[in-house]
Formats: C-alpha cells, sequence, structure tokens
C-alpha cells in the first residue's frame, strides 16, 4: 500500500485500499470454491450470493422503497442516455420529455433522446455551464413524460443542492458522480441511473433504480438488454452481467456501510470539498472556479491556475509539481482544460489536505 499515490481521478477513479486487498484475497479462490468470481457462472448459488447481497447492501445504504426495482446493466452512463427515452419517453403520448442542461453529460443525455421523441430544454443552452439556471426561468412542459437532470456534472462542476420540483411528471436523474455521496430522497425521483467507475466500484456496470409503475412501456425497438422490464423480469441477468464489476460494487458497498454510510461520506465530502474550495477562495485570484457558489460540486472541483498570460504554462508546472509529490490525475477535462480535483468517496480526507497544502506552496511560490 506505501508504494499508492494519491489518485484525484475523475473516473476510473480511485477504489479503498481495503477493498482492493479484499478482492487481491479473494482472487484466485472466493469463498473456498476454489475458483475466482471471474470463473464462475452467473446462474450459480455463489453468484446468486453476490448479487442479493450486493442488492441488498445497496437497498439498505440509500434507503430504496419496495416500489423502485434496483437493476445492474451494462452500457454505462452513456448506455442509460439511450435507455432513459427508449423506456420511458412513451409515457405519455406527447413523446416529448424535458432535459435540464447543467454540463456536457446533460447535453449529451438531451442529444441522445432526440433520437427518440422530443426534447424540451427547459431553459435556452448557453454551453456556458457555470451554475444551475435560476428555477423562475424554467418552462416545465406539463405533458412531458419525464424531466431530466444530472446531479453532478463531472467535467464542469456543477452539482445540485435541491432536487427540481416537477409537479408530478416523473423526475429521471444522471447521478454517476455522486451516488451514495450524500443520502437520496428516492420518493421523489421516478428513475435514477449511475455508472459504477467513480464512487462505487470499477467500470462495467450502472446501477439503475427504477419506480415499478414507470416500468412496461418501452418502445419496440428498445434493445432487450436496455429494456426495464426484461431486465427486472429477469432480476439482471436477461443475458451475462458484468459479473466481476458488480462483485467490486459489492464490496465498496460494504465498505461504505463499516464506515457509516452515506451520512459519513456526505460529511466526509463536505470537508475534503471545503478544504480545497478554500484554498481557492483566499486566493486573490490566483485560482479561479467559475462555478455559483451555490451549485459548486464536492466530487469534482474545476479551476484554473494564475491570471489569464502564462496560465497555461502555470498549470503545467502546477501538474508537474503535483505527480512529483505522489498526487495523480490532476489535469482538467480536454475541454475544459485547467486542473481538476475529483474526491469522490475513497479519496481521503488526509490526501485532500496534502493537495490543499500543496496549493498553498506552489501559490506562494508563483504569485
Ligand atoms: N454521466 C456522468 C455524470 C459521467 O460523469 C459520465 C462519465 N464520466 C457518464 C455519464 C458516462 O458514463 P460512461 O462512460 O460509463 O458511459
Amino acid at each position: 500500500a506505501s508504494q499508492r499515490v494519491m489518485n484525484f481521478s475523475p473516473g476510473p477513479a480511485k477504489l479503498p485500499e481495503e477493498v482492493l486487498e479484499r478482492a487481491q484475497k479473494e482472487l484466485t479462490n472466493y469463498s473456498d470454491t476454489g475458483i475466482s468470481v471471474m470463473e464462475m457462472s452467473h446462474r450459480s448459488s455463489d453468484f446468486s450470493q453476490i448479487m442479493n447481497r450486493t442488492e441488498s447492501n445497496l437497498r439498505e445504504i440509500m434507503k430504496i422503497p419496495d416500489n423502485y426495482k434496483v437493476l445492474f446493466l451494462q452500457g454505462g452512463g452513456t448506455g442509460q442516455m439511450a435507455a432513459v427515452p427508449l423506456n420511458l419517453i412513451k409515457l405519455k403520448s406527447s413523446g416529448c420529455a424535458d432535459y435540464i442542461i447543467t454540463g456536457s453529460w446533460s447535453a449529451k443525455a438531451a442529444d441522445e433522446a432526440e433520437k427518440y421523441g422530443t426534447v424540451n430544454h427547459v431553459y435556452p443552452n448557453t454551453k456556458v455551464y457555470t451554475g444551475v439556471q435560476c428555477v423562475s426561468t424554467w418552462k416545465l412542459n406539463p405533458d412531458a413524460s419525464y424531466v431530466y437532470y444530472c446531479a453532478n456534472e463531472t467535467v464542469h462542476g456543477v452539482e445540485f443542492d435541491f432536487v427540481p420540483e416537477t409537479n408530478g411528471v416523473p423526475l429521471v436523474c444522471d447521478m454517476s458522480s455522486n451516488f451514495m455521496s450524500i443520502p437520496v430522497d428516492f420518493t421523489k425521483y421516478g428513475m435514477v441511473f449511475a455508472g459504477a467507475q467513480k464512487n462505487i466500484g470499477c467500470a462495467g456496470v450502472t446501477v439503475v433504480i427504477v419506480r415499478e409503475d414507470l416500468i412496461g412501456q418501452a418502445m419496440k425497438e428498445c434493445p432487450s438488454v436496455l429494456d426495464y422490464k426484461a431486465q427486472s423480469r429477469a432480476s439482471s441477468l436477461l443475458n451475462t452481467p458484468p459479473c466481476y464489476s458488480i462483485y467490486i460494487m459489492g464490496l465498496i458497498f460494504e465498505w461504505v456501510k463499516a464506515s457509516g454510510g452515506t451520512e459519513a461520506m456526505a460529511e466526509k465530502s463536505r470537508v475534503k470539498s471545503e478544504a480545497i474550495y478554500d484554498v481557492i477562495d483566499k486566493s486573490n485570484g490566483f485560482y479561479v472556479c467559475p462555478v455559483a457558489e451555490h451549485c459548486r460540486s464536492r466530487m469534482n472541483i474545476p479551476f484554473r491556475v494564475g491570471n489569464a498570460e502564462g496560465e497555461d504554462l502555470l498549470e503545467k508546472q502546477f501538474l508537474e509539481g503535483a505527480t512529483q509529490r505522489g498526487m495523480i490525475s490532476l489535469k482538467g477535462h480536454r475541454s475544459v482544460g485547467g486542473i481538476r480535483v475529483s474526491l469522490y468517496n475513497a479519496v481521503s480526507v488526509q490526501d485532500t489536505m496534502h493537495l490543499a497544502e500543496y496549493m498553498q506552496e506552489f501559490m506562494a511560490l508563483h504569485q
């Protein structure tokens, strides 16, 4: 473990050492079966136990009500951007859905949905993603089949600090990058999805949580593997599931439970993100985060270093210095540049404090 670096990757992201070590211990001989989880039939009783335990821990941690189905699917968050309209856009005869665009991921989801129905943008997309536009300007369509938003925009660092009110229209949410970092009231949602590779595991599995009454009205063109009804009837075993990714996700759920659940994750996220925002806010403009204060993400913090001139050079130096100190994956997304700090559940307070100290030191040297 001493050779491990401080990993601030936006995803796939850091996993807790305890989880990796347990997976290592169980790698070649899972629970005295004499085989690896990777070598096990997805219809075996050992794997059924893994599936059942993973689902029940998820339900317990996130307090998911009984009238919601939990599915473990493939195709990632991007797959769900298609699955959502394929399954839900015909819930009403309008064939129309409302999209709240706050960054590149919700914009992508709206583009994908255009293939299957009519998309209404609740406000014009300015393509400047620095916050959530004031609710009083939103034009929600009461006939929409659903309202879609992304709880945390991973690239732009915009996180909702409230749940949109839709007046009875089912609310659909992409929680890929802040899932299990805060308690959620599922009764406010029709459907939620989250790819695992940020807060809850490795790539390959996507959690889908969908209210039962919304299942069963998929378009006839919907591929069976993305069809919530077909998958829920088959208990997510319509075809071979991503067995190993599900197993790793199950280990993460046990780790979250042992670490105090979503309340503890929320508190830890608050402490970590405040430490970084604090350095930014007290830097007299040396570090600049463009996101409006009320919707600054606790998970992904994008910022620029220095004043406009020489910014690129300073950022390069910042990243090099970070690497020398064993802090990696801090480069901003190629579409926005700059620096991005990702602080998912597995990132420790200690690593975050090291980074905050480094930011202070770098500023003192270059201001
Ligand atoms: N939604 C969000 C918020 C994301 O951050 C990502 C991945 N970075 C996706 C969707 C797409 O996920 P995937 O790569 O698993 O398709």
